[in-house]
C-alpha cells in the first residue's frame, strides 16, 4: 500500500520548488548536495573511494571523474547501500519479467526495494534499484507535474493509463477510488490493448510515444485530457498524430537512472533541477552529454554519472522556471553510427542526422537504419518500393556526404517486426 499522504505531501511541496530565480535554485541544489554527498560517501564505499582516488574531498563532488553505466554496474554491490548484490538483483528482475508479475521486490533490512533492469542490449543492461521512499517522492513530483489541472484536478476522478514494459514498472503502483491507474502490459496483442485502452476511458495517458501510435493506428478512441511520451525520443511526426488522435502531448524524459525533465505549464521541457544536478559535456553542434548527480537517491547513489543520452539546451521559457529547458532528446549515444571519412578517419553520425535525412523520403511509412559493418548501412523501409529505396540511398548519400563521410555501402530490405515488447529504435549501431 502506498502512503497516499505522503505522495500528496511531497506533490504540495513541490509547488515550493519550482523556482524562478536561478540563483536561488543553485542555493537550494548546493544545500541539498552538501547533506547527500556526506550521506553517500559514508554509506556507499565505492562512492568513497572514487573521491579517494580522486584526492578529492567531497565538498568538491562536481570535480569528480563522471562514470557511466559500465562502471556502476562493474561496481553494483559496493556502490549500493541497501546491501543488496547484483545476482540478486538480476535474479528477482529476470523472475518478475518471465512471470509478468510487474512489482519485483527485494526485502532488506532497510526496507522494500524495487528492482528494474533498464533496456539494452545484453551486456549494456543496467539494474536499479529504488526505495519506498523514493518511489513516494516520484509520485508526487509526477502527480504535481502532470496532472490535469493541478490542483483542481486532484478533487475529480482520475483515470490514469500507463502503457508501458515491464522495467517501466519500477514505479507503478499509486492508486486509490479518485486516482485510478490502470497497467497495459506492452507484451498483449496490439488489438487487445487497443480494446482496453478504448475502455478505460484514460484523463491521461502515458507511453511510449511508439506503441501510442500503434495503438491509435489499432483503433483505439480515447480522449485524454493529456498524452504523456515517455521512455522513447519524440519525434514531430509522432507527436502531430498523437495531438490529432488523441490530444494535447507532453514529454517527460524519465530513464532508469531518474525522473530527467518535466513539462512546464507551456509546454515546454525542463530539467528536474530541484532534485537532480546536472553538468553537460559539450559534444559539438549544439549537442551535449549530461552528468548528473541525483540529489536524493540513497539506495542506488547516481553521483556524476553520464547518460548515454544527446540532448540539445534551448534558452528561456515563458513560463519563467529558472530550471534549464530541454529543446530536444536528439538520442542515445549506444546508437550512433560511427562511419569512415572521405579522409580516412572514422565519424560518429548521431541518430538526429540519420532519422532528419529519412525523415525526408515521401511517403516513406516507416524505416529502421543499422550500420552493420565497419562502412555498411542496412535500410529497412516500410514501404520497401524501388521509387522509395531510390529516395532513401539519395537523401542518405547527400546528408552523409556534408558530413565528410567517405565510401560506404548501403543495403535495403523490407521492414522487419520487432520483438514484442522492445523499444523502438529507427537508428541502431549492431556493428561492434
Ligand atoms: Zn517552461
Amino acid at each position: 500500500m502506498l502512503d497516499r499522504l505522503t505522495v500528496l505531501g511531497h506533490a504540495l511541496n513541490e509547488g515550493g520548488l519550482l523556482f524562478r530565480d536561478r540563483a536561488k535554485l543553485e542555493r537550494h541544489q548546493s544545500r541539498l548536495a552538501t547533506e547527500h554527498l556526506r550521506w553517500a560517501a559514508v554509506h556507499s564505499s565505492y562512492t568513497a573511494s572514487r573521491f579517494r582516488q580522486a584526492g578529492l574531498g567531497v565538498g568538491q563532488w562536481r570535480q569528480l571523474p563522471p562514470i557511466s553505466k559500465a562502471e556502476m554496474m562493474a561496481n553494483f554491490g559496493t556502490l549500493n547501500t541497501a546491501g543488496v548484490t547484483l545476482a540478486e538483483v538480476l535474479a528477482v528482475a529476470r523472475h518478475a519479467e518471465q512471470t509478468r508479475d510487474f512489482s519485483p521486490v527485494l526485502r532488506t533490512p532497510g526496507g522494500e526495494i524495487t528492482v528494474g533492469l533498464s533496456s539494452g542490449t545484453s551486456g549494456n543492461q543496467g539494474a536499479f534499484l529504488v526505495s519506498r521512499t523514493e518511489r513516494l517522492q516520484w509520485a508526487g513530483v509526477v502527480l504535481r507535474h502532470l496532472l490535469p489541472g493541478w490542483p483542481a484536478g486532484l478533487l475529480r476522478r482520475q483515470r490514469v493509463a500507463f502503457v508501458l514494459r515491464a522495467e517501466g514498472q519500477l514505479y507503478r503502483s499509486v492508486g486509490s477510488s479518485r486516482l485510478h491507474f490502470e497497467f497495459l502490459d506492452l507484451l498483449r496483442p496490439v488489438d487487445e490493448l487497443a480494446e482496453r485502452l478504448t475502455a478505460i476511458r484514460p484523463t491521461l495517458l502515458i507511453g511510449p510515444p511508439g506503441v501510442l501510435c500503434a495503438l491509435l493506428n489499432a483503433g483505439a478512441t480515447a480522449r485524454p485530457e493529456r498524452v504523456v511520451s515517455v521512455a522513447e525520443v519524440l519525434e514531430d511526426a509522432d507527436r502531430a498524430a498523437l495531438e490529432a488522435g488523441f490530444g494535447p502531448v507532453v514529454e517527460v524524459y524519465q530513464a532508469t537512472e531518474g525522473l530527467l525533465a518535466l513539462p512546464c505549464p507551456h509546454g515546454h521541457l525542463h530539467l528536474n533541477e530541484a532534485h537532480v544536478h546536472f553538468d553537460f559535456e559539450a559534444l559539438g553542434n549544439g549537442y551535449v552529454q549530461p552528468v548528473l548527480t541525483d540529489l536524493r537517491r540513497r539506495a542506488q547513489p547516481m553521483i556524476r554519472h553520464r547518460l548515454n543520452d544527446l540532448l540539445v539546451l534551448a534558452d528561456g521559457c515563458t513560463c519563467e522556471q529558472a530550471a534549464r529547458r530541454v529543446a530536444r532528446i536528439a538520442g542515445r549515444q549506444d546508437d550512433a553510427l560511427n562511419l569512415p571519412s572521405a579522409s580516412g578517419t572514422r565519424l560518429t553520425i548521431w541518430p538526429d542526422f540519420v532519422r532528419g535525412a529519412l525523415n525526408r523520403v515521401a511517403d516513406l511509412r516507416e524505416y529502421r537504419a543499422a550500420q552493420v559493418g565497419a562502412a555498411t548501412l542496412h535500410l529497412q523501409l516500410d514501404p520497401d518500393a524501388p521509387a522509395l529505396r531510390e529516395a532513401a540511398e539519395r537523401e542518405m548519400r547527400s546528408a552523409l556526404a556534408r558530413l565528410g563521410v567517405g565510401d560506404i555501402e548501403l543495403m535495403f530490405g523490407p521492414l522487419l517486426a520487432d520483438w514484442p515488447g522492445a523499444k523502438r529504435r529507427r537508428v541502431v549501431q549492431s556493428w561492434h
